[in-house]
């Protein structure tokens, strides 16, 4: 996949304002754009199913492909509890989705989270959700979005962006338009807004590889996988590459099996390059924080945080 065909964004939101729907819809309007659509089922309807395929959404990264770009789309926790976590997935983006509730406007959680990804640089869009409810006030939140970017200081780039860059969604009714007072039924003023603004990834595709694992998920099956995204170079399976921990020992590891985001799930693949987002197998005790790359030239990338232990109280 070229760079300039991904993007890799992180939604920022306050618990039920809509997250889950949103990307469900997105998911549903760019069915038909998807190559590989055949070894997909298709989408569930009744509410319960419709439940389940939420809470599956939410659980991992998802990735939306439209007009030839691919969207990865990276879920960020809501919650302060999780602020290493949040830092780390953020350096997967480059811009985010601020989605707020069109009556509850910005909430503590989405400006705990808006902090970092301002922190982050990173470009925001505002999508200002549920304006189909009865007390909805759009306008009103979508300046508290920009007061609060503001607040914790956007730079005059970032509020720019985010004025020139903003959505009005019913995300249960399955549109999102540019302007309150546009008719449009469908998602695609959202998903252009997207791949036309949202930033691809910078990244050095002919320099030496470098990744760093932000997450690490488990298969009963093949043991760890480390899961972050591609710095630099690209990452070949059967690669020996060098391992960096964050302790500041080094190992070399043998790529087994490599995956990229696909829908909701993953699709193995032989390579994948700079800008994406990878899932690693093979990496013996794969740990956060762990810097893949390449024996021959190594690069170093800045450790990332790890959450402290959690105690428990008895
Ligand atoms: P999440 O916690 O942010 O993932 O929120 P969900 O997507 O689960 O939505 C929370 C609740 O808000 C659910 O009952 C949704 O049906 C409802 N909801 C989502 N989008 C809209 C919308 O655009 N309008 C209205 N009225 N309700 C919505």
């Amino acid at each position: 996949m070229q760079v300039e065909h991904l993007r890799n964004i992180a939604i920022i939101a306050h618990v039920d304002h809509g997250k889950t729907t949103l990307v469900d819809k997105l998911l549903r309007a760019t069915d038909a754009f998807r190559s590989n659509q055949q070894i997909e089922e298709r989408v569930l309807d009744s509410n319960d199913q419709e439940r389940e395929r939420g809470i599956t959404i939410l659980a991992k990264n998802c990735s939306i492909e439209y007009k030839g770009v691919k969207i990865n789309v990276i879920d960020t926790p809501g919650h302060a509890d999780f602020g290493g976590e949040v830092e780390r997935v953020l350096k997967m983006a480059d811009g985010a989705l601020l989605l707020v509730d069109a009556f509850e406007g910005p909430m503590p959680q989405t400006r705990f989270v808006l902090r970092h990804a301002i922190d982050t640089g990173l470009r925001i869009m505002i999508v200002i959700n549920k304006i189909d409810r009865p007390a909805a006030d759009p306008e009103r939140a979508y300046n508290d979005c920009l007061d609060l970017m503001a607040d914790l200081g956007a730079t005059d780039e970032q509020l720019e962006f985010a004025m020139e860059h903003v959505v009005y969604a019913s995300a249960v009714n399955g549109y999102a338009r540019r302007s309150p007072e546009d008719d449009n039924n469908d998602m695609f003023p959202l998903l252009d807004m997207i791949i036309d603004d949202m930033p691809a990834p910078e990244v050095d595709e002919c320099a030496p590889l470098a990744m760093q694992c932000v997450t690490i998920d488990h298969s009963n099956f093949v043991g760890r996988i480390g899961i972050g995204r591609v710095f630099s170079g690209t990452l070949h399976e059967g690669d020996t590459i060098l391992v960096q921990k964050n302790d500041g020992t080094t190992t070399t590891s043998k790529i087994k099996q490599l995956f990229t985001f696909d829908y909701l799930g993953r699709t193995e693949c032989s390579e994948v390059g700079a800008g994406d987002i990878a899932a690693v197998v093979g990496v013996e005790g794969a740990d956060i924080g762990d810097v893949y790359t390449d024996p021959e030239h190594p690069v170093e990338l800045a450790p990332i945080l790890i959450d402290p232990p959690t105690l428990s109280v008895v």
